[in-house]
């Protein structure tokens, strides 16, 4: 029987978060995890030429939470990246969140950040209540563009319609009036300096914590004792399915390097709406800054098979999960925490928010909110350098950022 204060199942974004919390607090936390290393869908590593890639898909950072930012600042340094998205739409490549400049280029039109919103208001389809994904586009700017970069996109993405989908999904893509094609518009915007997985180890890396790779929890679970378990995998799994599967989607992800092409796309993700299997195609060397004389990309292929990796936003999933839910909350012994635990389609930063909270209210519970971090446990390591060359290297004051943070966004306190 192994012993241990806190068991975190998971080394992701909120397993990770949450040991390094409680460790921090004088807990021993052990930390499994299925997958061979850590990071969990944000793990990445060089491929077999030397190139920096994301194994389970692109992951770019950002936030406007200034306590968020300011806490993974302990564990790496930054570069700053600002991910620029082309759809292609016949044999055009142009923004996407649509703006001024996609309309013109697609209806071969001149029209202005003054005149977009006649032109928006003569197409859209006014929609009330907003309900569904299809609601949300169809609303915002009509059928002949929803056709031409949601709907197709939408159906291989998930399998599913937009008519299917909670209009959450679709919202997270704005319908822009000026001239901005950046896909994010958060105040904060950079990529781990030396990547996530360095991120990664430096957060596990504490005397009261052990992690160990390639263990399932399911196949330890009754030989481990601890005060508590931090169970950061799909909810249904942990309760043995008892109210049925709930749906998670998942990606095959086609890796290629390309031998002597120092570029194959002018941005970091190129979409596919329409006409071919694959959603997306990333180049990783936009997301990483690095420099190398070939490139590496991937292709994203979704299916109902294989890893989980988006929960299914529509009512009928949410209900199935509020069951679990509820079954969570009676079981005090364990937390449930991230992506797939809580069947919330999280970014990166909503997960580390979340655990955050996750951590606070198990430090209570045991007692501990009001102890002091251990002595040791900070303040943590400066990175030494990098592994992987890359372009303009920077070194950032998320509180200057915060500061400066524009019309583009603002840095909040949480
Ligand atoms: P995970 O990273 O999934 O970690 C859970 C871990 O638990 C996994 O490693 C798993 O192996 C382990 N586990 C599960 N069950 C068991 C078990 N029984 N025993 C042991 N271990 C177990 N977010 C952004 O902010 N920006 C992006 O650009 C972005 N791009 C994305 C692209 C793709 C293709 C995907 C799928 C997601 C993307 N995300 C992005 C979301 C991001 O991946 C998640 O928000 C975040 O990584 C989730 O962290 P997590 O720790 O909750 O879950
Ligand atoms: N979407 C779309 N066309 C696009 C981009 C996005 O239809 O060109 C829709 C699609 O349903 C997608 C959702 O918007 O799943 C959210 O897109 P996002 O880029 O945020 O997806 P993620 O990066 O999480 O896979």
């Amino acid at each position: 029987m192994t012993r241990t204060d806190i068991l975190v199942v998971g080394a992701g974004f909120s397993g990770a978060v949450v040991a390094e919390r409680l460790a921090s607090h004088g807990l021993k936390v052990l930390v499994i995890d299925k997958r061979p290393h850590v990071g969990g869908n944000a793990h990445d590593r060089l491929d077999e030429h030397g190139v920096l890639i994301h194994p389970y898909g692109p992951h770019i950072f950002h936030t406007n939470g200034l306590r968020i930012a300011e806490y993974l600042s302990q564990f790496t340094e930054w570069r700053a990246y600002e991910h620029r998205v082309l759809a292609k739409v016949g044999e055009q490549l142009v923004p996407i969140p649509i703006n001024v400049d996609t309309v013109n280029r697609v209806y071969g039109l001149s029209l202005t950040q003054e005149t977009i919103g006649a032109f928006f208001e003569s197409v859209r389809e006014p929609r009330s209540p907003i309900r569904t994904s299809e609601d949300v586009v169809l609303n915002a700017v009509g059928r002949d563009l929803y056709e031409k970069f949601f709907r197709g996109y939408t159906r291989k993405q998930w399998g599913l319609d937009p008519s299917q989908l909670a209009a959450s999904v679709a919202a997270r893509i704005p319908t822009r009036t000026n001239h901005d094609d950046r896909y994010f518009t958060d105040a904060f915007q950079h990529m781990p300096l030396e990547g996530y997985t360095r991120m990664f180890e430096r957060m596990l890396d504490h005397p009261n914590i052990r992690f160990e790779g390639g263990v399932d929890f399911f196949a330890i679970r009754k030989s481990i004792r601890a005060r508590h378990i931090v169970y950061t995998g799909p909810i249904d799994a942990y309760f043995d399915h008892c109210f049925g599967r709930l749906p998670y989607r998942s990606i095959e992800f086609k890796h290629e390097h390309l031998k002597d092409v120092t570029q194959h796309q002018p941005v970091g993700t190129i979409n596919f709406p329409t006409d071919y299997d694959y959603t997306r195609i990333t180049e990783f060397k936009h997301l990483t800054g690095q420099t190398h004389s070939g490139t590496s990309v991937v292709r994203e292929y979704p299916c109902d098979e294989g890893d989980p990796y988006y929960p299914v936003p529509r009512p009928e999933n949410e209900a199935v999960f509020k069951r679990y839910e509820a079954l969570g909350k009676e079981a005090t012994e364990t937390s449930f925490v991230g992506r797939l635990a809580q069947y919330r389609y999280y970014n990166m930063d909503q997960c580390v928010g979340a655990a955050l909270k996750a951590s606070e209210g198990i430090l209570q519970r045991l007692g501990l909110s009001q102890v002091h971090e251990a002595e040791g446990s900070t303040p943590r390591v400066r990175p030494a350098p990098s592994a992987v060359p890359t372009t303009e290297p920077t070194r950032v004051d998320v509180r200057a950022d915060a500061a400066n943070a524009t019309a583009a966004g603002t840095l909040a306190a949480d």
